[in-house]
């Protein structure tokens, strides 16, 4: 095996992460072949990254999408093997022959091929932040028993991966890593998660009830797919991201600050307790955490321009306004409150948040229904996955229900 060569699945290939990732192996495509690669109903955009990378297997999520796949891969002469369904998501994300797994399929629907990754003892590169949020423990649980290991993609996360030692991260999230655990804690006093302020972070507070989904898709820094633009515009993004953080880093929800800044240029920070702040900067460009975890434990290119510190000019940082941003307190709420409380807010977010692009509801109910999903439902021990994806169903149709009334 030459170093660094590393055989790839990619769970959400058709999305904003996994373009990002295949522009990353288009640089050095001998380094990272590709083993299969997963789409929802982009039928025409996975076709053609089957006839550029020729994995051995791509996974859709129907009998009809499969039927569809497979005339357009006979057209183009290629011989990926079709396959359809949440097992095969499975099979292509633990498979013998695969080295590491690109979780970025978006929400809910990605948790079982990641988990089923980190039990297969797989490297896993973490986009998916909602599984973290939805099965932290049973995710963490896992890696500690496979000896797998987890490279956070989330790009306020990875920041923080880089200004960690290795002392600090190997006992969580590469556990084969042998580090001498009373060196582990290596005096780190928080981490600081930087959040741009999303679309509307300059908009009059009287305008937030009439903010259309075209609007609240427009990201000001960053070109992401819809669901997680609108989490950014709420900050609902920012409150998962807390809970992410909870788990990847193993600190408590008082370790964990959030600050605006809006030119999303510091990606976030770790203070130490001799007064040090420890900071990664780059450009606003997925690729560059990507490449990081793609190469770790050594750098590779990324295709991104270093960061003209000039032209970047001023760097601002102001506090987070709670009233702008009623989602924000959810995660540390959820994060205190303990169990399936994470679930709760994650479900009834992700239900919420595909009615409002659907026009079914206002903008400010995204918050509104997703808190009274937190009161509504009883919350439990998030011990076992059926409970995680019980309640799981049970904060959608609470959602549902909630949408008949508006
Ligand atoms: P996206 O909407 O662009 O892509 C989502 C991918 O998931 C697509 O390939 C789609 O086919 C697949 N998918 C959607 N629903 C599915 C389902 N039910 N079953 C199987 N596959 C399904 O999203 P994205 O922006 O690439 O984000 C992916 C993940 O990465 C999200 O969890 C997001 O929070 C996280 N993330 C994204 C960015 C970013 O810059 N885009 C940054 C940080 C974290
Ligand atoms: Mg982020």
């Amino acid at each position: 095996m030459t170093p660094n060569y590393q055989r790839l699945t990619i769970l959400g290939a058709t999305g904003s992460i996994g373009a990002s990732t295949l522009n990353i192996v288009r640089l050095t495509p001998e380094r990272y072949p590709i083993f299969a690669l997963s789409g929802h109903h982009q039928v025409d955009a996975l076709a053609a990254l089957c006839h550029e990378f020729s994995p051995h297997y791509a996974v859709v999520p129907d009998e009809h999408t499969a039927l569809r796949l497979k005339t357009l891969l006979q057209t183009l002469a290629c011989r990926t093997q079709v396959l359809k369904g949440a097992q095969a998501l499975i099979e292509i994300a633990t498979d013998p022959s695969v080295d590491c797994v690109m979780a970025a399929i978006v929400g809910a629907a990605g948790l079982a091929p990641t988990y089923a990754a980190l039990k297969a003892g797989k490297r896993v590169l973490l986009a998916n932040k909602e599984a973290l949020v939805m099965a932290g423990d049973l995710m963490m649980q896992a890696i500690q028993e496979a000896k797998a290991t987890l490279l956070p993609i989330d790009s306020e996360h990875n920041a923080i991966f880089q200004c960690l030692p290795l002392r600090f991260l190997a006992p969580r999230l590469f556990p084969a890593l042998k580090v001498d655990p009373l060196l582990a804690h290596a005096g780190v006093e928080k981490i600081l998660l930087t959040a741009s302020g999303g679309t509307f972070r300059d908009l009059p507070l009287a305008q937030f009830a009439s903010i259309t989904p075209e609007a609240a898709c427009q990201h000001p820094n960053w070109q992401m797919g819809k669901k997680i633009t609108v989490d950014s515009a709420t900050m609902m993004n920012k409150a998962l991201e807390v809970i992410e953080a909870h788990y990847l880093f193993g600190l408590n929800a008082g370790e964990i600050d959030v600050v605006i800044h809006p030119q999303s240029i510091i990606h976030s920070l770790v203070a130490y307790t001799d007064g040090s702040l420890l900071a990664q900067l780059g450009e606003p460009d997925m690729r560059i955490p990507i490449a990081n975890a793609l190469a770790w434990p050594e750098r590779m290119a990324s295709g991104v321009k270093p960061l003209d510190l000039l032209q970047a000019g001023t760097l601002s940082f102001k506090a987070l306004d709670p009233i702008r941003y009623p989602a924000f307190s959810l995660g540390y709420e959820a994060l205190t409150l303990g169990g399936t409380a994470a679930n709760i807010i994650n479900a009834a977010n992700e239900r919420a948040v595909a009615a409002f692009l659907s026009h079914k509801i206002p903008f400010t109910a995204i918050a509104q229904l997703t808190r009274e999903a937190l009161n509504a439902i009883p919350i439990q021990a998030a011990s076992d996955f059926d409970t995680i994806i019980g309640i799981d169903l049970q904060a959608r149709a609470f959602i549902d229900q909630c949408i008949k009334t508006f």
